[in-house]
C-alpha cells in the first residue's frame, strides 16, 4: 500500500493516531453498520473485519435489524463468516466501531449497544454526522466510508489483500455511482488503482451490484413505472412508490426494488426524484435524489431522515400522498 498523498482529508492525525492505539491495543473489536446496509456500510465493516482478524483480534460484525438477512446483492461480498445476528453481539463491547452510520438510530437495534462501549469509534463520511463516537473519524469530504476503512488500515500497518480491496472497491464504486458523482476525485481514481491492483474482478462485482435480478423484478419495475408522476412546477419532481403487495406478488424481498430510483432520478424534467418503498413492517422507506438545486438531506431531515445533498432519505408512517405532500411542502 502507499500511504501518500492521502487526499487531504479533515480528521485531524491525533484522532488516526488515538484510533491506531485504540485498535491495536485491543483484543476483541465489534463492529457494526447502518441498518439497511449499502455495499458502502457492509463492505467497509467487513473489509476492517477481514483486517484485523488476519492481525489476530476477536471479531464480531452485524447491523441492527431483527429480522438479520444480508441483502440479496451484497452476499458476494467476502467476510460474511464475520457477521453475527444482533441477538448475539456483545452487550458492552470494550471496543465497537461503526461504518457510514451518521446518526446512532441508524444503528438500529445495535444503538443501546454503542451507547455502553467503553471506547465507540465512529467512521464515516456523512456531512449530517453528529459526532455520537468516544472518537469520530468522520470526513465529509471523502467520496465513500471505503476511503476512511482504507485510510485506517494503511495506518494500522494492515496489508489490503484481494478479499479486503472487493469489500472496499464495492463501497467506493457504490457510492460515487461508478465514478460518475461529483465527489469523483484523482484521489478515488488512485484509491480505485490500489485496489484493481490485488487482482479483484471488477466486472464480476458490478455484475453482482447492479446487473442481475429475479425475473420478477422485471414486472415489478413495469408497475411501478406505469404509476409515476411527474410535478413539472418549482424545481421538478418525479416519484412513483412499490408496495408491499407488489413485491409479494412475484415474491421479491424488499432490497431487491432499492435500485428503482435509479431508473427514476433520470428524468430530465425533474431535479428531484422520489421513490417511496413499502418494508416488511408496512413503513415507507423515502429514497430522494436532487440533481443539485435542491439539498434533499435538508429536506429528509426535517422528516426525521438524512443523507447527503444529493441522496436522502427518511421513513414515513404516513399515506403516500400525505407523505409526498409533506414533502412537497418543504421544497
Ligand atoms: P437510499 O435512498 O436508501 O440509497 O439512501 C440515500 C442516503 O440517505 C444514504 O446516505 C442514507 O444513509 C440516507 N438515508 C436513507 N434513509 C434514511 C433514513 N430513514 N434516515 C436517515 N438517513 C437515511
Ligand atoms: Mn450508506
Ligand atoms: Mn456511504
Amino acid at each position: 500500500m502507499t500511504s501518500d498523498p492521502r487526499g487531504g482529508g479533515s480528521v485531524p492525525g491525533r484522532d488516526w493516531d488515538r484510533a491506531v492505539g485504540l485498535v491495536s491495543s485491543a483484543a476483541d473489536v465489534a463492529l457494526a453498520c447502518h441498518i439497511s446496509p449499502d455495499a458502502d456500510a457492509l463492505g467497509s465493516m467487513l473489509a476492517v473485519g477481514m483486517a484485523l482478524r488476519a492481525r489476530g483480534k476477536r471479531v464480531t460484525a452485524s447491523f441492527g435489524e431483527r429480522r438479520f438477512r444480508v441483502p440479496r446483492l451484497l452476499r458476494f461480498m467476502p467476510g460474511q463468516d464475520l457477521l453475527v445476528e444482533p441477538g448475539s453481539y456483545p452487550a458492552s463491547p470494550e471496543l465497537m466501531m461503526t461504518f457510514d452510520v451518521p446518526v446512532a438510530d441508524r444503528l438500529g437495534v445495535l444503538a443501546p449497544n454503542a451507547g455502553k462501549a467503553r471506547e465507540l469509534i465512529v467512521v464515516d463520511h456523512h456531512a449530517s454526522n453528529t459526532g455520537f463516537g468516544t472518537l469520530n473519524l468522520v470526513d465529509p469530504g471523502a467520496a465513500a466510508t471505503a476511503v476512511l476503512a482504507e485510510e485506517l488500515l494503511d495506518r494500522l500497518g494492515l496489508p489490503v489483500d484481494r478479499a479486503v480491496a472487493t469489500c472496499l472497491y464495492a463501497g467506493l464504486v457504490t457510492d460515487t455511482g461508478s465514478f460518475r458523482h461529483s465527489s469523483t476525485t484523482p484521489e478515488v481514481h488512485a484509491m480505485a488503482a490500489r485496489l484493481l491492483s490485488t487482482g479483484l474482478n471488477p466486472e464480476e462485482i458490478a455484475r453482482e451490484l447492479w446487473d442481475r435480478s429475479p425475473f420478477g423484478y422485471l414486472r415489478v419495475l413495469g408497475a411501478v413505472l406505469d404509476r409515476v408522476v411527474l410535478e413539472p412546477a418549482g424545481p421538478g419532481l418525479v416519484w412513483t412508490f412499490v408496495t408491499r403487495a407488489d413485491r409479494a406478488a412475484y415474491g421479491l424481498p424488499y432490497d431487491e426494488v432499492e435500485g428503482i430510483i435509479d431508473v427514476v432520478r433520470r428524468t430530465d424534467e425533474a431535479d428531484v426524484a422520489v421513490v417511496l418503498k413499502e418494508d416488511d413492517d408496512g413503513a415507507w422507506q423515502v429514497s430522494t435524489r436532487s440533481k443539485g438545486g435542491v439539498d434533499v438531506a435538508r429536506v429528509c431531515a426535517a422528516l426525521g431522515g438524512g443523507g447527503h445533498a444529493k441522496a436522502a432519505g427518511f421513513t414515513s408512517h404516513l399515506p403516500v400522498e400525505q407523505t409526498m405532500a409533506d414533502f412537497r411542502a418543504l421544497l
